[in-house]
């Protein structure tokens, strides 16, 4: 692979390289400077000039100076996908579920900045009161999975479902905490919750008290993994294609199916597989396999277990030492579960390393914008839900939390 910096392409060389899938533009994993991040062509473009060829160790420098200044009037929260360059400045760490709970629970900052994707930032606004100020370093932080559920196609199908199974059938909505904050407003409103992977199964099971049939959305693997777990077999299940007429979906099909599956997937867990488990156990033979349930229901039923970030987490830290861990999760996260767990053998099952490409996105130079910002007085990047979208929200994300 030929390394390419800004200057020395044009940004259709970058565009071109960076949208090249035999080249992963991130494989090395060592900080750089901004302007040297192949990808930094789809990033946020407008922040200052003087950021772009700061070196590491001087917006190290510039983030410590000006986060020590701030205090704690700002908390920093960190996904446990975030590079290590990043993390290292959150005050709490966390998967989805748990940076939510944070940012429910917290009651001193007035800012609050978020080390993560646009989704959970929305998220940490509805849940804080609503004088705190919730910034995210780079806007273009989204979630490709997120993307996949466009609040207008989800209305849409709502529409035709309702008209398809007519009155006598409720259906409750269920959207994975990783989707917009319009989405949960709309869950909200229509009876349904928020979920993540680690409560995924709570939720169905609370929406089957309430009604007979699930709309997932907009991971279809999440959900399919979460039916299988509750033994509700494929047959009952069917696939929302949002692109084709009624979903692609047979009046049949829908009247049959427990649980409607939306067709998004997160492209981070897709690159999962069973020949990579294969290959793990062939070549460490006794080895525990672990994978996220945002993976594909053969990789999941191959795997010996499968959870979310934190208990991916839990169950590595807490293996006896000498026990060997193959992780089917994101890079950044395996990278660190093998360095704090040096009595262990803890690899990723996929062999190119590839991060998550959104929240890689969090920059350094993107903090120093930002935190030296808000020390001069100004909110650089702040994540605001309107107030009618926050109500309905909170109310889909507080049965969630309420969940036993
Ligand atoms: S890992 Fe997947 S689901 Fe999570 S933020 Fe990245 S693209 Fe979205």
């Amino acid at each position: 692979m030929t390394t390419l910096t800004t200057s020395s392409a044009s940004r259709e060389e970058l565009r071109a390289h960076y949208n090249d899938p035999g080249t992963c533009p991130t494989d090395s994993l060592v900080p750089i400077p901004l302007a040297d991040e192949p990808a930094f062509v789809s990033w946020q473009q407008d922040i200052p000039r003087a950021y772009l060829q700061a070196s590491p160790e001087e917006l190290e420098r510039r983030i410590s100076v000006a986060r020590e200044a701030l205090g704690t009037k700002l908390l920093i929260l960190g996904h446990h996908y975030q590079r290590d360059e990043v993390i290292q400045y959150a005050d709490l760490t966390g998967d989805s579920f748990k940076l939510a709970q944070h940012a429910a629970n917290q009651t001193e900052a007035e800012y609050v900045l978020f080390c993560g994707v646009h989704f959970m930032a929305e998220s940490a606004d509805i849940l804080t009161p609503p004088n705190v100020r919730v910034m995210l370093p780079n806007l273009a932080a989204g979630c490709s999975m997120a993307d996949m559920a466009d609040p207008d196609d989800v209305y849409e199908a709502w529409d035709v479902i309702e008209e398809m199974l007519g009155d006598g059938t409720t259906v409750v909505p269920i959207t994975y905490m990783n989707s917009t904050a319009t989405l949960k407003a709309f869950v909200g409103e229509h009876g349904g919750m928020v979920c993540t992977s680690s409560n995924a199964e709570k939720s169905f099971r609370w929406a089957f008290e309430r009604g007979e049939k699930i709309l997932f959305f907009p991971d279809q693997h999440l959900g399919r993994n979460t039916a299988h777990a509750l033994g509700i077999p494929l047959e009952e299940m069917v696939l929302w294609n949002y692109r084709l007429p009624s979903g692609g979906v047979t009046q049949e099909q829908l009247e049959r199916a427990k649980v409607i599956l939306w067709m998004g997937w997160c492209s981070t867990h897709q690159r999962f597989s069973v020949d990579q488990i294969e290959k793990a156990r062939k070549e460490h033979p006794g080895i525990n396999v672990i994978v996220h349930p945002e993976c594909r229901a053969d990789v999941v039923q191959a795997a010996d277990q499968n959870g979310s970030t934190e208990k991916i987490i839990r169950a590595v830290t807490d293996a006896p030492p000498g026990t060997a861990w193959a992780v089917g999760t994101e890079i950044h996260l395996v990278n660190r579960l093998a360095q704090n767990n040096p009595d262990k053998t803890v690899f990723c099952l996929d062999p190119v390393v590839c991060p998550c490409s959104t929240m890689y996105r969090i920059h350094p130079a993107y903090l120093a914008w930002v935190l030296e910002g808000l020390l001069a007085g100004h909110v650089i990047n702040e994540i605001r839900v309107d107030d009618e979208t926050r109500k309905w929200s909170l109310v889909a994300l507080e049965r969630m939390l309420a969940l036993p």
